[in-house]
């Protein structure tokens, strides 16, 4: 039978304890692959990608521990959706945790990977199996049949994108919360603030244009206007970067 070398820890691995990569590299089942969370994907993932996931692994419990379970902001998490996906708006921080259990219930204790809420840009509805609520007949709320939200980060190492299951909560609930921490209200009665933001972006597209025919200070007005854009879009992400880096400062790696 042909062994392999653990291309993290460099163990010499049989058959059985093998863990063959997206890109063709083996790590070891018994320690390393041990380090990643339970619904990281090893088979699509590559070298570098499983070790950029420990890693945030590695620190995002570190931050979870010494940040989120400090008593003011432990006292303050919300878990939009359900379980398992904290959210400070005070550290301007979430974390989606994996439970763990040491000795029955009382050795509980969670793995983490932190993510920055300034880099969340996508909460979306995941169509799936049947979910619980409809295991319970609760067909009632139309939304308890799709099961997850799919969130995906940007300019994140490791795993940028997970589901957080949503059991028998309604996704709109969910929704609601993260657009209004970003200032993104669609519905008309709260049209406000996105209305001034799309004024924005309007009148910076059209800026660039009349600024692309005369030539002058044309890319300086073209990034302003993809800007403005995006913060209609996304929301305006300023103060949730300015959070999680004062956040960040006082954490001890
Ligand atoms: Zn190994």
């Amino acid at each position: 039978m042909a062994t392999q070398t653990c291309a993290i820890c460099g163990a010499e691995i049989n058959l059985l304890q093998q863990q063959q990569l997206g890109d063709g590299n083996y790590i070891c089942r018994k320690v390393c692959a041990k380090r990643t969370m339970k619904d990281f994907d090893p088979f699509h993932a590559t070298l570098h990608e499983v070790q950029a996931h420990i890693k945030q692994l590695e620190e995002g419990t570190k931050i979870w521990n010494q940040l989120f379970k400090a008593k003011p902001i432990k006292k303050k998490l919300k878990y939009p959706g359900r379980g398992y996906v904290a959210v400070s708006e005070e550290l301007g921080l979430m974390a989606k945790l994996e439970p763990h259990y040491k000795f029955f219930i009382f050795g509980k204790y969670y793995l983490a990977n932190v993510y920055r809420i300034a880099d969340l840009y996508g909460y979306e509805l995941e169509k799936g199996p049947a979910g619980i609520g409809d295991l319970m007949g609760r067909k009632s709320n139309k939304d308890v049949k799709y099961p997850s939200i799919h969130y995906y980060f940007w300019d994140t190492e490791g795993m940028a994108d997970f589901h957080g299951y949503l059991g028998t909560q309604p996704y709109t609930k969910a929704k609601k919360y993260y657009d209004t921490l970003f200032g993104i209200q669609k519905t008309l009665g709260n049209i406000g603030n996105t209305w001034k933001n799309q004024m924005t972006a309007i009148k910076a597209t059209a800026n660039a244009i009349k600024t692309t025919v005369s030539g002058e200070g044309a890319e300086a007005e073209g990034t302003e206007a993809a800007e403005a854009i995006d913060r209609a879009m996304y929301g305006d992400r300023t103060e949730w970067i300015a959070k999680a880096e004062a956040a960040m400062a006082k954490y001890q790696p």
